[in-house]
C-alpha cells in the first residue's frame, strides 16, 4: 500500500474478528488514512488479544474498553466501536443490550422481541436512534472517543432483506411521508453514507490524524 508521503503506512489495529467491519471502516477512513499514511489491520494477526469482557455501561465506555485492551495487546494504536439501537420509550434501551436483547436469541429474536414490547406504542412515541462510539487509544494511554448517531424511528414490522441487526426496523428520519423506508432497504453504500458507525469515525478522523502525527 502507498501512502500519499510514499512512506510505509504506520499500522492501526481495529479491535474485531469481524471482516466485514474491517472493509467498512477502511472505506469511511480511506481518505484519512491516505493522508496520515495509515494502515488499519484487523486483529485476526494478533492471536494473543484477549476476549474483553464488555462490561462498561455506556456505549463510550465500551469501546474503549475494547480500544485499549487492543492497544495493550498489540502495541499498535487501536480502534474499536461499540454500537446499538437506542429507543426513546425504553428509556434507550435495548441500547448497550442490543446484540443480547432476547438473551441468546440473536437478531431476529431481538427484533421481535422489540416489535412486541413495542406493540402497544402510537407512531408519534416510536423515537429512536442508531448509536456508535468509536474509539481511539494509544500504547502510551492517551485516548478519545466520539460519537454517532442515526435518528429515526421504530416501524411495526419488519421491512426489507438489506443490513443486520435491527435494520428491518429501524426507519431513518427526514424521509418523506408515506414513502419512508426502513434502513435495511436502503443499499449498503446510501447506508454507509449516514451511518452512526460512519459519523462516530468520521468525527474520530481529525483525533487520528493529530494524535499520530504528534
Ligand atoms: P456492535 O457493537 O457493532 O457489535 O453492535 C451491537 C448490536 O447492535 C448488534 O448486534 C446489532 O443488534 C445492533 N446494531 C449495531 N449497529 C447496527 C446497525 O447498523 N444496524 C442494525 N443493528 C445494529
Amino acid at each position: 500500500m502507498s501512502t500519499d508521503h510514499g512512506a510505509e503506512p504506520a499500522r492501526v489495529v481495529l479491535a474485531t474478528h469481524n471482516r466485514h467491519k474491517l472493509v467498512e471502516l477502511r472505506q469511511i477512513l480511506a481518505g484519512t488514512c491516505a493522508r496520515v499514511g495509515v494502515e488499519i489491520v484487523g486483529l485476526d494477526g494478533f492471536p494473543d488479544a484477549p476476549e474483553v469482557v464488555e462490561d462498561g455501561t455506556t456505549f463510550a465506555e465500551n469501546a474503549l474498553l475494547k480500544a485499549r485492551a487492543a492497544a495493550g495487546a498489540t502495541g499498535l494504536p487501536a480502534l474499536a466501536d461499540d454500537s446499538g439501537l437506542a429507543v426513546e420509550i425504553l428509556g434507550g434501551c435495548p441500547g448497550i443490550f442490543s446484540a443480547r436483547w432476547s438473551g441468546r436469541g440473536g437478531d431476529r429474536a431481538n427484533l421481535e422481541l422489540l416489535l412486541d414490547q413495542l406493540r402497544d406504542v402510537r407512531d408519534e412515541h416510536r423515537a429512536a436512534a442508531f448509536v456508535c462510539a468509536a474509539a481511539l487509544a494509544l500504547p502510551d494511554g492517551r485516548s478519545v472517543v466520539e460519537l454517532g448517531r442515526l435518528p429515526g424511528s421504530v416501524a411495526r414490522a419488519p421491512r426489507g432483506d438489506g443490513g443486520f441487526g435491527y435494520d428491518p426496523v429501524l426507519v431513518p428520519a427526514g424521509q418523506p411521508a408515506g414513502r419512508a423506508r426502513t434502513l435495511a432497504e436502503y443499499s449498503a453504500v446510501e447506508k454507509n453514507g449516514i451511518s452512526h458507525r460512519f459519523l462516530a469515525f468520521r468525527a474520530l478522523a481529525p483525533h487520528l490524524k493529530e494524535l499520530l502525527t504528534r
